[in-house]
């Protein structure tokens, strides 16, 4: 993985910068390189590399002096909630400063008259519900990463989860930030209310990736746990069956909590992980959640039957408590541990398809399986059409991994043939940063990077990342001035 040349005035300057890190941060300070060694990778564990320092504030004035150091002294920045991420948005760089936010884990403020909760930003994503669920409240986006998971790694990738096909993803969850600049700047986005002022820069920092801004706070919108959550198992004879009705129940307007899709070796991995009790013959299984009032749940179950029947269900089984509901879910939620204890090694890739594209999709998948010698595990948020194929690969393997990546930049390909995109909530990072002009033209990457010049123009805050090249903020028209020095003065400018 190729990334950005590191800088030797800064491994010169190390000493300087330590000594002046720790007067910022009194023990929050990594230099030790065993102590550095649990940051140098992220849920994306293929891709290593130990950071020159750690830095572990403890507010939002650390963090604004820490990036306030980092500027002066040109060494780029990279932040870290939990390091769950999938796509490598929190790899380190041999001269960059880890900026991790875990101490940062207070809940800031639960206000029930306006449905909001306000908390730092390494509060795990789960510890919002906890906070308020004795009230009847809960936040919705749940990735199924959310016992570990920090609301800033949630904000920064605009993460999704089961619930967002009927409550939205993180963005739409998302009321208010404040989030501190490269410059050192603390700046605050929306509160409590809705419709923020002027244009939608709280839309802009979700879904950054941690390229424009430190999130340091973020108020989030709860809601009330609905009356009743019914959910059913559907199992059909194909793939492209499930894919089929999924559409078609989404075409009849019903618009389910949950509509998750597992394909035969998912299903069976988890049934042998957890024991959720899925049908172990079904190519594939759909778990379909309705909730709200008793009497509409029971009436959209069995509308959502009825479809699954007309699309050749054969197996059909709805839960009558909440322990059968959660075990149902359970599988679902433990699927990717439970892949991996069938391959040495799977890769997770995470592309969105209009949801008519999926039987076309998962029939073409099938095929590359054979084309590429790897097997594939599908779990994924169905009604969002947003696929997870598990690359199953041994890494011991001589040119496994490569045929892997190959596979993965595939399915990417394929997403976008189809009118989907590269990411539906696992952020592009270094994992897709190279397939990136796969999706966009040269021209919309240098728009893309000129809203990145507006918020970091020396390209200090997580390089690397997203772009498959940073231009430097000049060459796009943004002319920095540094210290007062207009650089080749001699030029005209228009
Ligand atoms: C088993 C498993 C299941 C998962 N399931 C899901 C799922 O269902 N849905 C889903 O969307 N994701 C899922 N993920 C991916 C991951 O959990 C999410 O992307 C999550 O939001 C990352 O949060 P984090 O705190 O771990 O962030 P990190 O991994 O630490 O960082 C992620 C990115 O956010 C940036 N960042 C972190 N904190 C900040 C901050 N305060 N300010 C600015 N930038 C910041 C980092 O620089 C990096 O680019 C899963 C991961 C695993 C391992």
């Amino acid at each position: 993985m190729r990334m950005p040349d590191p800088d030797d005035r800064v491994f010169r300057n190390r000493d300087a910068l330590l000594a002046r890190l720790r007067k910022a941060v009194p023990g929050g300070v990594i230099a030790e390189e065993d102590a550095r060694r649990p940051y140098e990778t992220d849920g994306l564990t293929a891709y290593r590399q130990l950071p020159l320092v750690v830095v572990l504030p403890s507010s939002t004035a650390e963090v604004a002096e820490t990036l306030r150091i980092c500027r002066g002294m040109g060494v780029k920045v990279v932040p870290r909630g939990a390091g769950t991420g999938l796509s490598g948005g929190a790899l380190p760089l041999a001269d960059g400063v880890l900026l991790g936010l875990s101490k940062l884990n207070r809940i800031l403020d639960i206000d029930y008259d306006n449905r909001t909760v306000t908390v730092q930003p390494g509060v795990t994503n789960l510890g919002i519900t906890h906070a308020v669920q004795h009230r009847g409240f809960y936040y919705a986006p749940d990735p199924s990463s959310q016992i570990a998971c920090t609301i800033g790694g949630n904000v920064a990738e605009n993460s999704g989860g089961v619930h967002c096909l009927k409550y939205g993803v993180t963005t739409n969850n998302v009321l208010g930030v404040e989030f501190v600049t490269m410059e050192g700047e603390v700046v605050r986005l929306g509160g409590k209310h809705l419709d923020p002022e002027g244009y939608d820069l709280l839309g802009v920092l979700n879904g950054s990736e941690g390229l424009l801004g430190v999130v340091t706070e973020v108020t989030v919108r709860i809601l009330q746990k609905p009356e009743t959550a019914r959910a059913v198992l559907l199992g059909f004879p194909s793939v492209e069956a499930g894919g089929a009705a999924v559409a078609a129940v989404i075409a009849a307007g019903i618009i389910p909590g949950g509509m998750e899709m597992m394909d035969r070796p998912a299903l069976n991995a988890a049934e042998d992980f957890v024991g959720a009790g899925y049908p172990r013959d079904a190519e594939s299984l759909l778990i379909v959640e309705l909730d709200g009032p008793a009497a509409e749940v029971d009436h959209l179950i069995e509308r959502v039957e009825a479809i699954a029947r007309e699309n050749g269900a054969f197996y059909s089984r709805v839960s009558r408590s909440e322990e059968e509901r959660a075990a149902f879910w359970s599988g679902r939620k433990n699927a990717f541990p439970a892949v991996g204890r069938i391959a040495a090694d799977y890769m997770c890739m995470d592309g969105t398809i209009p949801r008519r594209a999926l039987p076309q999709v998962l029939r073409r998948m099938t095929e590359m399986q054979a084309e590429f010698g790897l097997r594939v595990a599908n779990v994924f948020h169905a009604g969002d059409g947003n696929l997870h194929p598990l690359i199953l690969f041994d890494a011991n393997r001589p040119g496994e991994l490569e045929r892997a990546e190959a596979f993965g930049a595939a399915i990417l390909k394929l997403c976008v043939e189809v009118g989907g995109v590269l990411t539906g909530e696992h952020g592009v990072g270094v994992e897709k940063r190279d397939l990136m002009t796969v999706q966009f033209a040269e021209a919309d990457l240098e728009q893309q990077q000129r809203l990145k010049c507006a918020f970091d123009p020396d390209g200090l805050l997580n390089p690397g990342k997203v772009f498959p090249l940073l231009h430097r903020c000049a060459e796009l028209g943004r002319l920095h001035v540094p210290r007062g020095q207009l650089p080749f003065p001699d030029l005209p400018r228009f």
